[in-house]
């Protein structure tokens, strides 16, 4: 019997309405399955918060997400609120306080999913450092307004940082049966940090030897994405070039509307977060328009990162065998299904399967 305590923070957005899909997707395994409990509480804390209360979450937010197993996110981001206060208030701290240094997302082309590669299997995953690198607060401007103004960011990598990100990497091709696993890099070009990292995979790499280490340099390995997807299986790279593979592994398997992705605490000392890799999408919210499945995916990561592959199994079935069939899809997916519709779909899929 696990009984788990999932915190719950819709968002803004559509993030709503696709997390509403995702519960009760929840609730359904849980009707079927006695050996799943799970409560979860829901936290409003999103861009009306912020306005009401000058913050994004209470003093004692981060606190009380503490004593959760895990953190299902929706998406933030309102035109009311800029990004910087919505992403440095709520998703930076949760990221780094519970040092969620790993980013994992999964590119895998669903059966019946059409893209512009119907001919060949598509099933890798991006593990993206997610504490450390481009994505640093260190740096500066200078003379502004000038005419010689600059700017200057620093890129932060360690070898700490980078050991496990690789350490991730590898452990999940062993554990996965993968034998590959690439490494995005440019130490070409950035020759300091660059060359850090390159030390630092190869180093953990050779405690591999079951597994071939491939780097490539990132500009050649976007290429090698569009070129030939169906020869990656572990992909590692640092917070900026994971963060832009992400989108572009996004795109060759069908878009944001079917991307989930998973912040992790890998030692599991603090709880993790799992979120779709879309954001609020404004431009859709209120229509019915929103695909659930990214959202629904990120939470079939979060019970497998639970513990409970089996059910985190039984959800992917309900997403393939929807869109497999290919009747009740969003129009991000050429259909002309609701949110609601398509979360009914999966739920009645995934229960019928098992
Ligand atoms: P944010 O600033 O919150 O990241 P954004 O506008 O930069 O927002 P998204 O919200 O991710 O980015 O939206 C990008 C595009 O993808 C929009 O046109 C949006 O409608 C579409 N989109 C995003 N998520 C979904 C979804 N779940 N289903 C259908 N379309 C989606
Ligand atoms: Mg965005």
């Amino acid at each position: 019997m696990s009984q788990y305590k999932i915190a719950v923070i819709p968002g803004d957005g559509i993030g709503p309405e696709v997390m509403k899909e995702a519960l009760k997707v929840l609730e359904g395994l849980k009707e079927q399955d006695s050996t799943f409990q799970f409560q979860a509480d829901m936290f409003d804390w999103n861009s009306d918060y912020y306005l009401k209360h000058g913050k994004m979450m209470p003093e004692n937010g981060m606190e009380t997400l503490k004593n959760y197993d895990a953190i299902l996110f929706g998406a933030i981001g309102d035109e009311r609120v800029p990004d910087e206060i919505t992403i440095w208030e709520l998703i930076m701290p949760i990221r780094k306080q519970f040092q969620q240094y790993i980013n994992l997302r999964p590119v895998k082309k669903l059966d019946g999913m059409k893209t512009r590669y119907d001919d060949v299997e598509i099933d890798f995953v991006i593990v993206r450092e997610n504490a450390e690198g481009e994505y640093s607060n260190s740096g500066g401007r200078l003379y502004q307004g000038m005419e010689l103004e600059l700017a200057i960011q620093n890129t932060v990598i360690t070898k700490r940082g980078t050991s496990l990100a690789a350490q991730f990497a590898f452990e999940y091709a062993k554990k996965n049966g993968k034998k590959k696993v690439t490494s995005g890099t440019k130490s070409n070009a950035v020759i300091h940090s660059m060359k850090l990292w390159d030390e630092a995979v190869q180093l953990v790499a050779s405690n591999y030897p079951e597994i071939t280490l491939e780097e490539n340099y990132i500009d050649a390995l976007a290429a090698y994405f569009v070129q030939r997807p169906q020869s990656f299986e572990v992909v590692v790279a640092s917070n900026l070039f994971g963060d832009i593979l992400s989108d572009l592994g996004s795109a060759l398997v069908g878009g944001l509307g079917i991307s989930p992705s998973a912040n992790l605490n890998p030692n599991r000392e603090y709880p993790s977060m799992f979120e779709p890799v879309h954001g609020s999408a404004p431009d859709i919210a209120g229509t019915g328009k929103a695909n659930p499945i990214a959202q629904i995916w990120s939470t079939a990561m979060m019970l497998e990162h639970l513990g409970r592959n089996d059910l985190a199994e039984k959800i992917m079935i309900g997403i393939e065998s929807v869109v497999k069939q290919g009747k009740v899809l969003t129009a991000d997916l050429g259909g002309t299904a609701t949110t609601e519709e398509m979360g009914q779909a999966i739920i009645e899929a995934m229960l019928a399967n098992t």
